[in-house]
């Protein structure tokens, strides 16, 4: 098993890694950023700046303009950009754009791509994905879905109540998952200001780290012409995983760098704060949690690695990207909390990054499939495997 990085991604992680730090991080401090997200002036500066790297949107196919990373290449890149907050918007990698442009190369038809999918990679504009419903609807169990699509004419009329749908606000269009009258799931693209669609409000999250924050989207009646379904009507579900396997795991190489900026600002700290005639560092208490530390950053890098390698192979990685996202969520949210609580006072407070990662990795054992629910798929799979 070869680990070594071929030269060409050493250069490209080097790249990634200066153009980061030297000029992403200045931009942390910058007031364009409230609780719902960086706004758009500031998405726009920091994507010209990537752009004139030779940054811009590296997943997508070179034909479209990106860098065509492979999932193991993706590891390399999506880690280092993770690792200032602001990162993963200005290289256009963030959720939920990320996966809906990988999503749409897979799927969409030259038209879709034209109108949507190329204005998206160049990031002149923004998009959401539509799943998940207030209750009794859609949300851990996808299968509850409770939006409608009803056949009329060479139309669709969709009506539906949708929430934590993140960008909503500032999205120019919407992947929406709706259930048609036989009970099958089908993805649409719709512009957002359509009439039938509304953002009746953000809602207030833990998290700020994505540009439009969440929202809540009411369709009422909204009329989606049949050339704007996504692919092929009742195909939802399997687009879905086509979307999600993936996602899942760029979540989990963006979480990666936000943890271990955490611990490398918490070493610093342990290195240096002197407490009862030594640096905190060398009391076990806090030492072990830097070791804690390593073994969980070190434990979510390798399955990272081994499930995108997967991937690369032409595998579907439902189990292996269940099994990661599981274990990354719960190992890089593990490594911020000890970050805190190593920085004493000052991890509870803006004086350092840290505060901000720890609010905003929380969600990620929720969203893309909770924890719970992950290790609940995984154990129908080892069981059904015994038969
Ligand atoms: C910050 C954030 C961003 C999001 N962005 C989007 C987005 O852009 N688009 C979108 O469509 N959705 C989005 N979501 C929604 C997200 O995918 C859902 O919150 C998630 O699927 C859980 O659904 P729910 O909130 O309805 O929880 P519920 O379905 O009510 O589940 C609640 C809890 O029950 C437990 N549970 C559920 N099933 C099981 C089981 N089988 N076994 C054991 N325990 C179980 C879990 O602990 C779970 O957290 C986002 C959520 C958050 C928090």
């Amino acid at each position: 098993m070869d680990f070594s990085l071929p030269p060409h991604l050493t250069e490209l992680q080097t790249k990634v890694r200066s153009f980061i730090r030297e000029k992403v991080i200045p931009f942390e401090s910058d007031s364009r950023q409230d609780s719902h997200g960086p706004h758009e002036s500031l998405r726009k500066d920091l994507i010209d700046m990537a752009r004139a790297e030779g940054l811009l949107t590296p997943h997508a196919s070179r034909e479209l303009g990106g860098l065509g990373l492979s999932h193991v290449e993706k590891a390399i890149v999506f880690v280092e950009a993770g690792y200032s907050t602001l990162g993963p918007t200005a290289m256009n990698i963030h959720a939920p754009d990320e996966g809906n442009i990988h999503l749409m190369e897979v799927v969409a038809n030259e038209d879709q791509k034209n109108r949507w999918l190329k204005p998206l990679v160049r990031g002149d504009i923004r998009s959401c994905f539509a799943m998940t419903e207030p209750a009794p609807g859609a949300g851990a169990d996808p299968s509850m879905l409770n939006t409608t699509a009803i056949k009329d004419g060479d139309d669709y009329v969709i009506s539906g109540t949708k929430w934590f749908i993140t960008g909503a606000t500032g999205a120019s269009f919407a992947i929406i998952m709706a259930k048609l009258e036989d009970g099958s799931a089908t993805m649409f693209l719709s512009d957002m200001d359509r009439p039938g669609i509304n953002v009746v409000r953000q809602m207030d999250a833990l998290d700020s780290c994505f540009a439009g924050g969440h929202g809540v989207v009411e369709f009422k009646d909204l009329r989606i012409p049949s050339r704007d379904v996504l692919g092929e009507v009742g195909k939802g579900f399997r687009y879905a995983q086509i979307r999600l396997a993936p996602a899942r795991l760029t979540h989990c190489m963006r979480w990666l760098g936000q943890a271990q900026r955490a611990h490398d600002i918490a070493v610093e700290y342990a290195s240096t704060r002197q407490a009862f005639g030594v640096a905190l560092g060398t009391h076990e208490g806090v030492g072990y949690m830097l070791a804690d530390n390593d073994m969980d950053l070190h434990t979510s890098r390798l399955h990272i690695w081994h499930t995108a390698w997967l991937l690369d192979q032409g595998e579907r990685g439902n189990f292996e990207s269940s099994r990661a996202k599981t274990v990354c969520a719960e190992a890089e949210c593990r490594v911020v909390d000890r970050c805190v609580q190593i920085l004493g006072g000052q991890g509870v407070t803006s004086e350092t990054i840290v505060m901000k990662i720890f609010k905003d990795i929380r969600a990620f054992r929720i969203y893309d499939g909770p924890s719970e629910v992950h290790r609940w798929s995984m154990a129908k799979k080892i069981i059904a495997q015994q038969h």
